[in-house]
């Protein structure tokens, strides 16, 4: 057997030998070498040949960011090209994204929590830091977590109604507690100032609170109203409160007649709330004098005054931001609160102010937002909305890249141009209302992430102080600054966080600012303001996969850019068109534009009427909606125009997709982030809010079935379900 083989294998080399002649190896080579050119040639010319029969342009360059890859990656694992484009352009761009995913919503609301749980990430390393907010965070964060363990929740519990015990003490003398409580030891406008004090903003008798839209042309004010909310616990359960807050203090021997003391607080509560107030419509505007002297045992001054920083607040300019209204409680001449306060008993007067604080105090501080059982972590919750800004200090710091900022504020620009050609290209809008509609969109404000007094190194972290690093405090002398102590409690750490914020609420009063310090910070989202002409747009939704400063344009356009252009559309949804360029509620439209635009909205409400759509659930098709469809409607169109008028023959293609031509990249990159899981359980509670706008499917198909740049660019025949006759229009 060994011999055969070896046979074999000279005969191998033999043919082996012949085979070796040069000359035919060298022919071999040659006639390879041609046929392998002529296939390339041939594939070459098949593959450009289809997508550009004219012009073959230049293949360009590829984006090559992890940023630009993963959204090449994104858009072909999610399509579903079986689907015919023209039929079904949700499925096409959407339809396999239930297969990469296991969250509920779409990539803006996964963006949410991905922020959230990076924020979580940085405080739990156990990292140390210089950074005052960054301290303050972790502060918070820990004695959240520690006081609501299960094993420390009753110690926390006691230690919260010892601490409201505290404070009660530093309102006034309360008659419930104190054996020897006289009527002389009561003064109304001491006890209000020190509620005023501990922040609180509601004293039962009337109520202050910001508004930002226009009243006496200033759209922000500090306003003195009525007070909305009455006792929300029974007589039973407030007598048990007040139980437990005297028992942890060493003083439950006091409890003689509290169902009598509480029952008189209760009554005095359901007569303050018998004033008529319209919830629709602001009464004539009256000023801070004309309450005074028709109010005038509330010393409405001293009180607000106390919500200022003790120091550096300026009074002069939060006094001229305060006003109010002809309320039936203040200006009715024959019963108001003034004549309600002169004919009570001072006790049950100072009984109610105290237990309007323990109500308060318990809600807020406590028991309520704390719950065990939730699926979310309800302490990241806390710091996230306590402490906005430091909250996404941490994101900017260690995620976000600044060069994103600067590249969006520029796209809102492109796209205001957009809005102003749109307008002036409109058939229908007289002169009168076009020129109102263009100055609103030149006057528009933009806050793109944060303002610039955050720009500076250190800035915002300059408002934070702890107890490790109070000599620097005071060397920087910065006017508002948080005080932490690791020693505080939960409660004192909420009671000093809110104080801080009444400070910078005032103070955000008084100024020019457009960074409303409490608003929260921490979602991937933007909004528009129409009692403010604002456009404010939160730093995580400048980020990625949403953003990119690297993106090309078309992308940048089609995804950020739409949203921002559907933002600015609220200026003129259905609500929006009734304010002016300074956020006034007037009517700037002619008679006859008014009509049409009524007509034009109703083509909308009929479409969406029309649309079958599983995902439906409890949605209305009423203004609400309407004024989301009239957004999306004039923001698709407004973004098609800037990304015309821009220039594209430089931006890179995506990866995988050669030269696809990037209008059709446009309208697949603008439907991402309406892509999500097809839902009919509308109950979920995170899916409540979004009733209000049109079902995702229908943003896509309806939206994009309007438009003739869509129908032109997939070449979609007339009469598909993406290129129908009857198109609805705005302007
Ligand atoms: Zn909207």
């Amino acid at each position: 057997m060994e011999n055969d083989e070896e046979n074999e294998d000279e005969k191998e080399d033999e043919k082996m030998s012949k085979y070796c002649n040069p000359l035919i190896f060298i022919i071999i080579f040659l006639v390879v070498l041609v046929i392998l050119m002529l296939s390339l040639v041939v594939f070459w010319k098949l593959e450009v040949g289809e997508s550009c029969p004219k012009n073959c342009p230049e293949l360009p360059n590829e984006c090559k960011t992890a940023e630009c890859v993963a959204l090449a990656g994104t858009l072909l694992s999610w399509q579903n090209t079986s689907v015919d484009p023209c039929e079904d352009f949700y499925e096409y761009t959407c339809g396999k994204y239930h297969e990469h995913t296991a969250n509920e919503g779409t990539r803006m609301h996964e963006k949410d929590e991905i922020v959230l749980n990076l924020i979580k990430h940085f405080i739990l390393k156990n990292q140390s830091t210089n950074s005052r907010s960054e301290i303050a965070l972790k502060l918070l964060y820990k004695s959240c977590t520690e006081s609501h363990r299960r094993e420390n929740i009753e110690d926390h519990i006691e230690r919260v109604q010892v601490e409201i015990f505290q404070n009660i003490q530093k309102i006034g003398k309360w008659p419930i507690a104190d054996k020897n409580w006289k009527e002389s030891d009561f003064d109304l406008n001491e006890m209000l100032t020190n509620m005023a004090k501990l922040h609180m903003q509601d004293f039962g008798f009337f109520e202050t609170g910001l508004v930002e839209y226009p009243i006496n042309g200033s759209p922000k004010q500090l306003i003195i109203r009525p007070s909305l909310d009455r006792f929300s616990i029974s007589q039973e359960k407030l007598a048990e409160t007040i139980f437990d807050v005297l028992r942890f203090s060493g003083h439950d021997a006091l409890r003689k007649n509290l169902l009598r003391d509480v029952q008189e607080s209760l009554d005095l509560d359901k007569e303050l709330g018998n004033f008529y107030i319209s919830l629709n419509s602001w009464p004539i505007s009256a000023s801070l004098e004309e309450v005074q002297s028709a109010v005038p045992n509330i010393d409405f001054e001293r009180i607000m005054k106390s919500f200022l920083h003790p120091e550096h607040g300026n009074w002069t300019r939060l006094k001229a931001k305060i006003s109010s209204g002809r309320f039936d409680s203040f200006f009715n001449s024959k019963n108001n609160i003034s004549a309600i306060i002169s004919r009570t008993k001072p006790r049950i007067l100072a009984n109610y102010l105290i237990l309007k604080y323990i109500e308060y105090a318990q809600f807020f501080y406590a028991l309520a937002p704390i719950s065990l059982e939730s699926e979310y972590d309800t302490c990241l919750m806390v710091i996230t909305s306590f402490l906005p800004r430091a909250a996404i200090r941490v994101f900017v710091r260690n995620h976000f890249k600044k060069e994103n900022k600067a590249v969006a504020s520029e796209l809102v620009d492109v796209i205001k141009k957009a809005y102003i050609e749109m307008i002036q290209n409109s058939t229908w809008l007289h002169e009168e209302t076009r020129k109102k509609a263009i100055l609103k969109v030149e006057t528009l404000k933009k806050v793109i992430g944060y303002t610039e007094e955050y720009e500076k190194e250190g800035a915002l972290d300059a408002m934070f102080e702890t107890n490790l690093r109070i000599s620097e405090s005071i060397m920087l002398g910065n006017h508002f600054q948080l005080h932490l102590s690791p020693q505080d409690s939960f409660f004192t750490l909420m009671t000093k966080i809110n104080r801080f914020k009444t400070e910078q609420l005032m103070e955000y009063v008084s100024s020019d600012s457009l960074f409303n310090p409490v608003e929260k910070t921490t979602t991937a989202n933007a909004y528009y303001y129409h009692s403010k002409n604002l456009l404010s747009v939160l730093v995580p939704f400048l980020d990625k996969p949403l953003f990119d400063f690297q993106y090309p344009k078309y992308v940048a356009m089609a995804g950020v850019g739409r949203i921002l252009a559907h933002e600015i559309g609220h200026a003129f949804d259905t609500k929006g068109r009734h304010f002016n360029e300074l956020g006034e509620k007037t009517d700037w439209w002619t008679p006859e534009d008014s009509v049409e635009y009524d007509k034009r909205v109703m083509c909308l409400r009929d479409q969406f009427e029309n649309f079958k759509d599983p995902s439906y659930g409890g949605r209305q098709n009423d203004s609400e909606t309407a004024s989301e469809m009239v957004a999306d409607a004039l923001g698709l169109e407004a973004s098609w125009i800037a990304l015309e008028s821009m220039d594209m023959s430089k931006e890179e293609s995506l990866v995988k997709f050669g030269n696809e031509d990037f209008r059709k990249l446009f309208f697949q990159v603008a439907a991402l982030d309406f892509c999500s899981p097809t839902r009919i359980d509308t109950h979920h509670p995170r899916f409540l809010v979004d009733l209000s706008h049109p079902t995702n499917r229908f943003r896509i198909n309806g939206a994009f079935s309007n438009l003739e740049s869509f129908a032109k660019t997939y070449e979609c025949p007339v009469g598909s379900r993406m290129n129908p006759e009857k198109k609805c229009r705005m302007f």
